[in-house]
């Protein structure tokens, strides 16, 4: 198989939706719909050439799986009721604020609310999870199996690095801060008075 031919894997079927492939090469940085026209990292879009690359993600076609809530698996929306995790993580909103993200979440979220974090993975549909966990060896290796379920509000962060736009690259080329991915926290319903105690526990300080 040439190596930027079409491959036999099916985007969606055989290979997650949300998958890179070697055919995508990054291009730079350009406005981006999926962070409302701000600037984002590019990439090449030619899903299904090549070959797949498991451990990383498509830039646009992950952030365009958080921002309108697709599944990562079938590229497919998901709806309320249907949003499951294989893997996500229960933090305070606080723990957050503490490692420096309290501008990216809402003022009016207290620091004890229980977020999920998902990371970087948005939910998938139960039937895409379930046929993800008896035929990918990752998760089988690296999660118990169990699905979490995903609240019906949350709230996107974006991860940024710094790049220069081809219209700053020049004698004074200037970086400036641009959209990687966008990272996912749901928001439950739930409290921990104890957020200070259990962030400091799980290694990172509280102020
Ligand atoms: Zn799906």
């Amino acid at each position: 198989m040439n190596d930027i031919g079409r491959s036999r894997l099916q985007v969606g079927v055989d290979v997650p939706w949300v998958t890179s492939w070697s055919g995508e090469a990054l291009a730079g940085v350009a406005p981006c719909a999926t962070v409302g026209g701000g600037l984002a990292v590019r990439q090449g879009e030619r899903p299904g050439f090549g070959r797949p690359q498991y451990s990383r993600n498509h830039m646009r076609r992950q952030r365009e799986s958080v921002a309108r809530m697709l599944c990562p698996m079938c590229g497919a929306p998901t709806a309320t009721g249907d949003r499951w995790l294989q893997t996500a993580r229960r933090v305070a909103a606080g723990a957050l604020r503490a490692r420096g993200f309290g501008d990216m979440l809402p003022a009016d979220l207290r620091d004890d609310r229980v977020l999920v974090d998902a990371g970087a993975i948005a939910p998938c549909h139960l039937r895409c999870a379930k046929r993800a966990a008896a035929y990918c060896p990752h998760l089988q290796a690296h999660t118990s199996g169990e699905l979490i379920a995903f609240p019906p509000a949350w709230t996107i962060l974006p991860l940024m690095v710094k790049a220069t736009p081809a219209h700053l690259i020049g004698p004074v080329s200037r970086a400036v801060p641009v959209v990687a991915f966008l990272q996912l926290c749901g928001v439950t319903e739930e409290h921990d008075a104890g957020w200070r105690s259990h962030a400091v526990e799980a290694g990172f300080s509280a102020r």
